[in-house]
């Protein structure tokens, strides 16, 4: 995912608008993900501008990746999307890479891999329930609570968390 941040770079618009819809390769998520269970759902989805403030290049993105993982609490297979937004300053020094809230830029491009996927991963539930009540499994059957009770806990509060 590049931009050409040339239009701008140049002094012919004031902001600059991107848009990137593109299939996430097994490879990639292997990569990108590392240590997640999970798999990718669909189409990442980026949109977002860079704006020239005067001096300065602001970026804005929104990203959002339909994923495929396992309830924490039941373990059943669930989809859901996950979202991240991020603004960020690009500049041209290399030397502001290592910088917080920083984007680097050479050759005019942008390449917004690597915030995009670092915000995705961080936007990553460590626990991802199917949903926020998810009763879970029996510590002592291991029955689908979400099926129903079982006899061990028909008379007291369920949590495995
Ligand atoms: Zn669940
Ligand atoms: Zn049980």
């Amino acid at each position: 995912m590049k931009i050409d941040l040339t239009p701008i770079l140049n002094g012919e618009v004031k902001e600059l608008p991107f848009s990137f819809t593109e299939n996430v390769p097994a490879q990639i998520v292997d990569d990108r993900f590392k240590g997640l269970d999970m798999q990718t759902g669909g189409d990442l989805t980026v949109n977002g501008k860079v704006r020239d403030i005067s001096g300065y290049y602001e970026l804005d993105f929104s990203a959002a990746l339909p994923c495929v993982t396992h309830c924490a609490r039941c373990d059943r297979q669930m989809s859901f999307v996950c979202e991240c937004a991020s603004h960020l300053i690009a500049s041209e020094d290399a030397e502001r890479g290592e910088d917080e809230g920083y984007i680097v830029y050479s050759d005019r491009q942008i390449e917004l891999d690597g915030p995009v996927y670092e915000e995705l991963s961080i936007s990553f539930p460590s626990k991802p329930l199917c949903r926020e009540d998810c009763r879970g499994l029996c510590p002592v059957c291991g029955a689908d609570l979400n099926d129903g009770e079982c006899e061990h806990v028909k008379n007291e509060e369920n949590d495995t968390l």
